[in-house]
């Protein structure tokens, strides 16, 4: 990117109600067959117009292409049994039903390469696609098969990283993993996490990004979150380990977070998207709050590496404060722009 302060989402955004019920994580389609699939590239094509319309640099699908941004991608692959569901506790916090991994994991044909592909043609601004990370992967299904997390995991990596070549090859400029339970299993990212990771990375030209967040704006979420203390300093376990990785954007949740900003200090030298939007609030930030979290975090981060972004995903979101709040991340980016070149 040569434009300062490129602004893009951290991935998914609200599904029109025609498509699935909003504000909710799972949704069932409302739709099914051909006019699923009519339906899911038409919801596309109204999300990116809402990241154009407030400015948003690096685009995406919005992710609305899938149901969810793990079972999704982990539903397309052989070796999987999604029938006959399992309810596990995923990062220790909340139980859900999910796939079982009962075989080889395999991935028989591409899962979001079309999808890619069609959001290429729609567009000439650089985009953005979000794959689950290979831990977190793990952490959303039950294994009855490879009896080790570690192991499975690098299975994943292996899968994931078939399908960002594809991707990549598609047009897609930055392929981003989401990581989530980086922030709840320190001990397993640092022994294979980020290794895993890196596998997932392997030989790929475009950008990489890894996005670690602690999560959706759902009660589950926010009541971990209530425990975490004045001070959240997750980060500080991992940011060691992914400085030193071949990773080249890191993706961190800060705006009205407990997350203490130096912490960005300790992946000095990579890009940093960073969260300026709340996701658990329907609160509209303003265009100078955004502003005045990037001013902070651009004592930690050079100018020409910060990416202003939002937390989390927004598919939880009313559509009207997800539009306001992309709105806000626009404005904000372009206020602190014009501070910079003055
Ligand atoms: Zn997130």
């Amino acid at each position: 990117m040569t434009k300062l302060l490129p602004t893009s989402t951290a991935g998914s955004l609200p599904k029109p109600s025609w498509l699935a019920e909003p504000e909710k994580l799972w949704s069932p389609w409302k739709l099914e067959g051909d006019a699923l699939t009519e339906g899911r590239r038409d919801a596309l094509r109204l999300s990116l117009a809402d990241q154009q319309q407030a400015g948003i640099d690096i685009v995406s699908d919005g992710e609305q292409t899938r149901q969810h941004f793990v079972t999704t991608f982990i539903e397309h692959l052989s070796g999987v049994d999604f029938e006959n569901r399992e309810t596990v506790r995923i990062r220790n916090r909340y139980d859900a039903s999910v796939p079982r991994v009962v075989g080889a994991v395999t991935r028989e044909k591409p899962v979001f390469v079309d999808d890619a592909r069609f959001l290429r043609a729609q567009t000439d601004q650089p985009i953005k696609w979000a794959l689950p990370g290979p831990m977190t992967m793990v952490d959303t299904l039950y294994d009855a098969h490879y009896g080790s997390r570690e192991k499975l995991a690098w299975e994943f990596a292996t899968i994931l990283n078939e399908e960002a070549k594809e991707l990549q090859d598609a047009g897609v400029d930055i392929v981003q993993f989401d990581e989530p339970s980086f922030n709840v299993f320190f001990d397993e990212v640092n022994d294979w996490g980020v290794a895993a990771l890196e596998r997932a990375i392997e030989g790929l030209t475009v950008e990489t990004a890894v996005h670690v967040c602690y999560g959706y704006g759902i009660k589950a979420n926010t009541d971990w979150k209530a425990t975490l203390g004045e001070e959240w300093r997750q980060y500080e376990a991992i940011f060691p380990k992914i400085q030193a990785s071949d990773i080249d954007i890191v993706s961190l949740e800060s705006h009205h977070s407990h997350v203490p900003i130096d912490l960005i200090e300790l992946i000095r030298g990579k890009k940093v998207m960073v969260g300026a939007i709340d996701v658990a609030s329907t609160d509209i930030e303003t265009p100078e709050e955004v502003a005045d979290t990037l001013r902070q975090a651009l004592q930690f981060v050079d100018a020409d590496k910060l990416y202003p972004s939002t937390n989390c995903g927004m598919a939880p979101l009313p559509r009207t404060v997800a539009r306001g709040k992309l709105a806000a991340l626009g404005a904000g980016a372009a206020l602190l722009r014009e501070e910079l070149s003055a």
